[in-house]
């Protein structure tokens, strides 16, 4: 049975389309799951910010004691608005320009997520002119394959991402030099949406050595950052609409050798946050093609981007159908003027008119994030579903 049934079709009845609908008691649900679950194991959790900032969703996640992990200098601005305590937010990212850095430095962030040593060499310069010191953590690139989509894969030595392994000699003797600069940690983040647990496990091995090689050399690591990356279920939404925390937490807690005052923190995006959003979009047309059929939307890759941009799957739904329905085969496509504004081929799908109502599941992370204005579209609009409340909010 879908979530997406005639009770909803009937709340969706005269609502201009498309909308971002965010179910905030799953939300709810799925936050209390990962924060017992790292609580029981002392773990800290980061939100990785990037997967979803919309306000009402950004509040839950920060009203439940998460920290935030940012990626933008304006992420770490948004993240200290909405709340986030600065001394529970980290900030990654290959290409932080010198603006950012101040702006993070400036409201003594927690720690900057280092991703090469000239980067290092410029925050400590710039924190040398403010007159503070900064945390760091090196990133660290482990080489290991996370075994998910090549396009978000970001672990292995090809990748952009992290120190390599050939410099962490220098970064460690560099490091030495830096006046204004302490290291508190070693971060990794080897991609996103893994569903192989061993990955995490091969994980824990790296960070074993590489924790290892800096205490042999002298050097304390207070925070082992693991990132993120845990994957949800995009094939089953229903079936499966929270992530299995305890499993994932588990693996660290049994293959991660710690001290005991050593402190283990998570950066967890999509899995918190994918399965509470879905994208409500309405049939304009139905074209037959020479061998197709196609269903086009008025939703297209400016609202959700992940199938052009990833080849990502999304789960179609028809809202309201019953399960008896005649089926046909679909290609489903946005208004945008690219041929690759496809959100599915050959759907097998309840045969659908226009003004039917389309439901695309497990659009919480990476999604509405994303969306553009190319084509000069109108903002996104989106709907809140909390508690029997339902609040559409327009632009
Ligand atoms: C994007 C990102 C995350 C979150 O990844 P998920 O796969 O969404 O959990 C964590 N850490 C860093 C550094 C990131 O860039």
């Amino acid at each position: 049975m879908s979530y997406f049934d005639s009770t909803l079709l009937t709340q969706f009845e005269g609502l201009e389309t498309p909308f971002y609908y965010y179910n905030l008691d799953l939300l709810q649900e799925t936050l209390s799951a990962a924060k017992a679950a790292a609580d029981k194991r002392n773990f800290h959790v980061h939100y990785a910010l990037k997967a979803n900032f919309n306000p009402r969703v950004l509040e839950m996640v920060q009203a439940q004691g998460f920290g935030a992990d940012c990626v933008s200098g304006n992420e770490v601005s948004k993240a200290i608005e909405v709340g986030f305590p600065a001394s529970q937010i980290t900030f990654a990212g290959v290409g932080k320009s010198d603006k950012e850095i101040r702006t993070a430095l400036k409201h003594e962030i927690f720690a900057f997520n280092v991703e090469s040593i000239q980067e290092m060499e410029i925050i400590d310069e710039l924190a040398g002119e403010i007159g503070i010191r900064a945390n760091v953590s090196l990133r660290i690139n482990p080489n290991v394959d996370a075994k998910t989509h090549q396009y978000i894969t970001t672990g292995l030595d090809e990748n952009k991402f992290g120190l390599p392994n050939s410099e962490l000699e220098r970064a460690a003797s560099v490091l030495r030099n830096c006046k204004n600069v302490d290291l508190v940690g070693l971060h990794f983040h080897i991609g996103s949406q893994i569903t192989d647990m061993n990955v995490f496990k091969s994980l824990c091995v790296k960070v074993n050595e590489w924790k290892n090689w800096f205490e042999e050399r002298g050097t304390q690591i207070r925070v082992l950052n693991v990132g993120g990356g845990l994957g949800v279920d995009y094939y089953g939404p229903d079936a499966n609409p929270i992530a299995d925390f305890e499993t994932y937490f588990d693996i660290f807690d049994r293959f991660l050798e710690r001290t005991p005052n050593q402190e283990v923190h998570f950066e967890l995006g999509r899995a918190l946050v994918a399965q509470c959003g879905s994208l409500i979009s309405k049939v304009l047309y139905i074209k037959s093609g020479v061998k197709k059929n196609f269903l086009i939307l008025d939703a297209g890759m400016t609202e959700l981007m992940r199938p052009m941009l990833y080849q990502a799957y999304h789960k179609i739904e028809k809202v309201g159908a019953s399960a008896e329905a005649e089926k046909a085969n679909y290609d489903v496509v946005g208004p945008i003027c690219e041929s690759t504004d496809a959100f599915g081929k050959e759907v097998a799908l309840p045969v659908s008119k226009r003004g039917d109502l389309i439901a695309i599941r497990t659009a919480g992370a990476y999604a509405e994030v994303m969306a553009s204005s190319y084509n000069l579209r109108d903002e996104i609009r989106y709907f809140y579903a909390h508690q029997g409340q339902h609040d559409l909010v327009a632009p």
